[in-house]
């Protein structure tokens, strides 16, 4: 099984390579085996990819809105094109069954980018008429911003941050995560494929070194992170130094509550998606499953039923509806979870073994008994361990959800509408859902409060994120001066 493409990064519109660069092995998760090996970029690299989009950032800003949509655009309908063999990629990177990439990856890209090539030529800046002067307003780019993305949803990341960036008439160098380096040398084809000058969109492989190295280049003028709060708090650091914009889409510790009215089929669901889809790597996973008490057995029991529908196998089988964890490291960092839990007194109802295959496999896993103090209830665990608490009232499960540093989104299950909305407004959690959960359509903003972070991406809101407004006073009479 070979993924290898034509070189480690992609620069200037073409593959490039330097072989000087530490080697990174990217596996198949599924199976432990090499797909392919590239290079992490040097300075060299990082150079021309940073001069390259110094040069294409020059004539892209000076396209109209409504020329670099269409470029967009084109994009999109490539990307839409070519689903399958993108989707298939993902899955080989990534390990998450093909069931998922198929309509999950490459699809919101595709998305995301049509999304913002349709909308910014719309994008008109204000006019403030002041008596007999005026001001209008002009929406510019910031220049070349930086993409840092995590492994879980990398041409999904790579996508929503670098069409609202070009959108805007920025260029981008994007950094994927050194486990998921793939998917994103792809994106960077198609938007050459579609019109974009060369250099506009580059990708840079690497630890995290490289995405340091980039977040601290003074030609850079704004990071864009996905990753988790340690790393954000780093990134942000290092861009504060240099009076860099930054979004950060960060980790999440966050709650699903389900009322005793709910419906429970759909809470059952929701939790099983917000806690096992992608093998529970989603930062916004509801991993804190409240659920009041009167139903709290009957959930548990349901729960372990819909469990017995886990079809596991080569994520590559569209049957497969359940994937591995992305590397052996965050194998070992759940299963440390899972023995934590078990020594800490949480009751484990399903999973909390490893599942005897080649490569990198983790049963879906639930604890009950879970109360608030333990390490499984407080940290981002990012694999497939479900913490179900009890709670009895409305004022105590909001207080005892907002009890954490995270605040990126949550959900709420209940018949009762008016409390929905109530409890909602109460939560400190940058996005909710009701009745339902883990759903994030282009339209809608993305993004935390608190640790999980700043900024939002999707919807017109991500556009702020890149760009500046600059305002124009315009004068039609006389300038009066004391002397
Ligand atoms: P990490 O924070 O480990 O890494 C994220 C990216 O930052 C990687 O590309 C990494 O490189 C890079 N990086 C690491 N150190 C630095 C540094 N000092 N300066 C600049 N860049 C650096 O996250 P993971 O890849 O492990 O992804 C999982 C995390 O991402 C979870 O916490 C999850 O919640 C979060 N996440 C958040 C989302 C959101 O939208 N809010 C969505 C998806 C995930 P490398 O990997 O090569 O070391």
């Amino acid at each position: 099984m070979r993924a290898q493409p034509n070189g480690s990064h992609f620069v200037n519109g073409a593959y490039l390579d330097d072989p000087a660069g530490e080697v990174i092995e990217v596996l198949y998760p599924a199976t432990g085996e090499v797909i392919a090996r590239l290079h992490a970029a040097t300075p060299a690299v990082l150079d021309a990819a940073i001069a390259s989009a110094e040069a294409a950032q020059r004539l892209w800003a000076a396209e109209t809105p409504a020329a670099r949509g269409r470029v967009l655009r084109r994009a999109a309908e490539i990307m839409r094109v070519r689903n399958r063999d993108l989707s298939v990629l993902e899955t080989l990177d990534t390990g998450k069954p093909l069931q998922e990439t198929l309509v999950a990856d490459a699809a919101s890209g595709a998305d995301c980018l049509e999304y913002f090539g349709g909308i910014i030529a719309g994008d008109t800046g204000d006019f403030i008429p002041l008596g007999e002067n005026f001001v209008y307003t002009r929406r510019e780019p910031l220049g070349i911003c930086a993409g840092i993305g995590a492994w879980n949803y990398p041409i999904q990341i790579a996508s929503w941050k670098s069409a609202p960036a070009l959108a805007c008439g920025n260029a981008m160098v994007f950094k994927p995560s050194e486990t998921t380096p793939l998917s994103a040398l792809k994106l960077a084809e198609i938007y050459i494929e579609a019109g974009a000058p060369p250099g506009l969109f580059n990708v840079v492989q690497g630890m995290g070194a490289v995405g340091a190295a980039l977040a601290t280049d003074p030609r850079i003028a704004k990071v864009s992170l996905t990753g988790s709060v340690p790393t954000g708090r780093k990134v942000y650091a290092a861009a504060a130094a240099g009076m860099k914009h930054v979004t950060m889409e960060l980790g999440g510790k966050s709650p699903l509550i389900v009322f005793d009215d709910a419906d429970l089929e759909n809470a059952v669901s929701a939790a099983i998606n917000g806690n096992f889809y992608s093998s529970g790597q989603v930062c916004s996973n509801g991993t804190r499953v409240f659920v009041q008490e009167a139903i709290h057995d009957v959930f548990l029991a349901r729960l372990g039923e819909r469990l017995s529908g886990v079809v596991v196998g080569d994520p590559l089988d569209e049957s497969v509806n359940y994937g591995p964890q992305v590397s052996a490291r965050q194998c070992e960092i759940v299963m440390g979870y899972i023995k934590a839990a078990v020594a800490e007194g949480a009751r484990l109802v399903a999973g909390g073994t490893r599942i005897d295959r080649a490569g990198y496999w983790i049963a879906p896993t639930v604890f009950a008994d879970v109360t608030d103090a333990m390490t499984i209830a407080r940290e981002e665990i990012f694999g497939p361990v479900m913490s179900v608490l009890r709670f009895a009232q409305e004022d105590e499960i909001v207080a005892r959800a907002n009890a954490t540093e995270f605040g990126l989104s949550a959900g709420v299950f209940t018949r009762d509408l008016a409390r929905a909305h109530r409890v909602v407004a109460r939560l400190q959690a940058g996005t909710c859902w009701i009745n339902t959960y883990n759903l994030t359509p282009v339209e809608a903003p993305f993004g935390g409060v608190k640790a999980s972070g700043l900024g939002r991406e999707n919807s017109r809101h991500a556009l702020d994120h890149y760009s500046q407004i600059k305002s124009v006073y315009v004068a039609t009479g006389d300038v009066v001066a004391p002397y």
